[in-house]
């Protein structure tokens, strides 16, 4: 029997007309995949706001493509955020990706310290409480198979994880990962809590190997030695070594009874184009195998 999977892409907003263009480019060239959704994100320190929302406005006149902005606490009022929801619920948006956001900058090695928006809201959970006392949005979170940088323990993570479902979020996202067996172990802690909201794997592909490292060692996830090792002597973007990694690491979640796979496409369509190119090709599922990539 064939294996059906659904696939998204996230996408962040972009600054100009021309980067806008890019987008349509990109999406026209994901679409053959037929997404589950598209997410939209708040650039982070609250940056793209208006930007954030001017795409998801754009998006809505796809009707073949289902947007869902990222809603975030971080550089405003509790009033404007919310303001922001209902407006979006106005255009017919149901679906939000509730998380806190990260001040600009942030590294690991210095203290890290989330500051709270004059009347504004601390924790994602606070955001989801006052959601859904709005309007019925289906409200999906992030999580952190690694454990989030700020928590002391993974515990801590799972008892922020059982609050959120608790206020109605019914879906999760993964942080990237590329140790599937940390985000095994994860999920079956979770699912020994009693924890049973989908969670949906986030796929990274790698443009940058340095980059990678930096970034990586900020969200808390770590990097295989054998990920390193296929670097070792190569230039710091691949293409083909990408497409392999990614490709295998997804092969490996959908043979563990991962469905859903969320990609991360950093507004490109080439890397996860590829990639969803070669599932389709090699387990037929994405309903059917497309060469364009
Ligand atoms: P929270 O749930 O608020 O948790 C943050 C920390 O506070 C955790 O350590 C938690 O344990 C702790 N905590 C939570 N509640 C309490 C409490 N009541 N008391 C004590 N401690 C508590 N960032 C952006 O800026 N824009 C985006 O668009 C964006 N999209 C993302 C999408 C996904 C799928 C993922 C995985 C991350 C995304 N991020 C984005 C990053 C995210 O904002 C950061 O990782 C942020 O640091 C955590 O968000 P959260 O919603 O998990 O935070």
């Amino acid at each position: 029997m064939e294996t059906k999977i659904k696939i998204s892409f996230e996408f962040f907003p972009p600054k100009s007309q021309k980067m806008y263009q890019s987008l349509w480019n990109t999406l026209n060239k994901l679409k053959i995949f037929y997404p589950d959704f598209v997410s939209i994100t708040y650039g982070a320190g609250g940056s793209t706001r208006k930007r954030t929302h001017d795409t998801i406005k754009k998006f809505t006149y796809r009707p073949s493509i289902k947007p869902i902005p990222h809603l975030t606490c971080i550089g405003d009022t509790k009033d404007s955020i919310k303001k922001l929801a209902l407006n979006y619920w106005k255009m017919g948006i149901k679906s939000l990706v509730v998380i806190r956001g990260d001040p600009e900058n942030i590294k690991l090695s210095k203290k890290r310290k989330f500051i709270t928006f004059p009347n504004g809201y601390t924790y994602s959970s606070e955001l989801i409480r006052d959601l859904k006392k709005i309007r019925d949005f289906e409200i999906i979170i992030a999580v952190f198979p690694e454990k989030h940088p700020e928590s002391i323990n993974i515990q801590e993570d799972i008892d922020n994880l059982k609050r959120k479902i608790d206020l109605g979020a019914t879906k999760g996202i993964t942080q990237f990962f590329f140790d599937n067996n940390k985000f095994y172990e994860f999920f079956n802690i979770l699912q020994k809590k009693n924890i049973k909201i989908p969670i949906i794997p986030g796929i990274l592909p790698i443009i940058n190997f340095n980059k990678l490292i930096e970034l990586a060692h900020n969200c808390n996830a770590s990097i295989p030695k054998r990920l390193k090792n296929l670097y070792k002597g190569k230039k710091e973007y691949e293409f083909k070594l990408s497409v392999d990694i990614a490709t295998k690491q997804c092969l490996d979640l959908i043979k563990n009874g991962f469905n859903n796979l969320h990609f991360y496409t950093l507004n490109r369509a080439d890397l996860t184009g590829k990639i969803c190119s070669n599932l389709t090709k090699i387990k037929k599922l994405i309903n059917k195998p497309y060469d364009a990539f």
